[in-house]
């Protein structure tokens, strides 16, 4: 079967790579129907988050199940399902208190581990999946693969963002970052009764999604972002705001947007380290929450979605073969014809 492959030198490959087999209790195998390009793929080809060369990337994906173990009770071959981009133990002290994403064994497929073996990627055409019952959730007839794979990683990152955030009703809520995971934080927010939802990013087609989405767009190539939002909340500043684009710089104008007191809700991915001025930080109250998401709210975002209540269907903007990986690599990495989220489809 083919699989995308990190190579040496900052490449990546399209090759042929074994299939898996199932080789013990509690796994599935699951036939990919669909896979996506991640922004983390790319922190992962140039070696911002380092995995062994020769691994098969990937960690969002959806498919058909076609083979389980015998002692697997919640899916049976011909089930579409969507896995979560990490997998947990459920009996660790983490997971035991309920923080699955700090699973003591736990780790993203990809280049990850997973109870102490490696978990090669899901940019392919099957994918051996172990802990089944506990990190995949059933895809409803009504819901598409483009979809559902949203829950396994975006959906819940954005809406982590929110929760962790602690956005309450009334609350006013920026978003630095209208990137899959920005965009699905508007969506979240609206969840939790904002009073206003400000949506920042530079990027006019993602400035219309995020407005679809209920959010107020500031285009920061227009002026400064904080004193845009400043003026909006009468030069109090927000209640909580999302840094959801991984930049020293936006990372710099959310903290700067908040109210004192307020909160900083840290999902972007950062490839190097960035300053915090914790005189002020102090002086002012503010404080940060940051973290992988919580995966095990799967099903109830899967809910949201099957219901109407959450239409992230804008997000995704591109489909390609699998065959054509590098094609689509390419149109993400280079932000080529105002891509949102890119499909792999085998
Ligand atoms: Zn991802
Ligand atoms: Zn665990």
């Amino acid at each position: 079967m083919q699989g995308v492959v990190l190579k040496p030198g900052h490449q990546l490959a399209l090759e042929e790579v074994p299939k898996p087999q199932l080789d013990g209790p509690g796994q599935m195998l699951v036939r990919v129907t669909t896979s996506a390009i991640c922004g983390s793929d790319l922190h992962i080809k140039y070696g911002e988050i380092p995995i062994s060369p020769g691994t098969v990337i990937g960690h969002e994906f959806a498919g058909v199940v076609e083979e389980t173990a015998p002692d697997v009770k919640c899916f049976k071959p011909g089930d579409r399902v969507v896995v979560a981009a990490g997998l947990w133990c459920g009996y660790c002290p983490s997971c035991m208190r309920g923080e699955v994403q700090t699973c003591h064994v736990g780790g993203v497929w990809g280049g990850g581990m997973f109870q102490g073996r490696p978990l090669s990627g899901a940019q392919t055409e099957y994918v051996a999946v172990p802990n089944a019952d506990m990190c995949a959730v059933p895809i409803p007839d009504n819901v598409s693969d483009e979809q559902a794979i949203l829950v396994g990683d975006v959906f819940s990152t954005g809406f982590h963002a929110i929760q962790q955030g602690g956005v309450g009703p009334g609350d006013t809520v920026a978003v630095f970052g209208c990137g899959p995971i920005g965009l699905a934080a508007v969506a979240s927010a609206q969840l939790f009764g904002p009073s206003r939802v400000y949506a920042l990013d530079m990027v006019p087609k993602r400035l219309e999604l995020a407005a679809v989405l209920g959010a107020e767009p500031i285009d920061v190539s227009q002026g400064s972002p904080v004193t845009r939002i400043l003026a909006e909340t009468d030069m109090r500043g927000v209640d909580v705001a999302v840094e959801a684009a991984g930049l020293p710089e936006s990372f710099s104008q959310a903290l700067s947007s908040l109210r004192r007191g307020g909160m900083l809700s840290v999902v972007g991915l950062f490839a190097k380290s960035v300053e915090l001025p914790l005189p002020l930080l102090g002086l002012y109250g503010v404080r940060i929450s940051m973290g992988l998401a919580d995966l095990g709210n799967m099903g109830a975002l899967m809910s949201l979605l099957a219901n109407g209540k959450v239409d992230l269907s804008g997000l995704v903007t591109h489909t390609f073969p699998l065959a054509e990986a590098m094609e689509a690599y390419d149109l993400f990495e280079n932000h080529k014809d105002q891509c949102i989220k890119v499909m792999l489809k085998p």
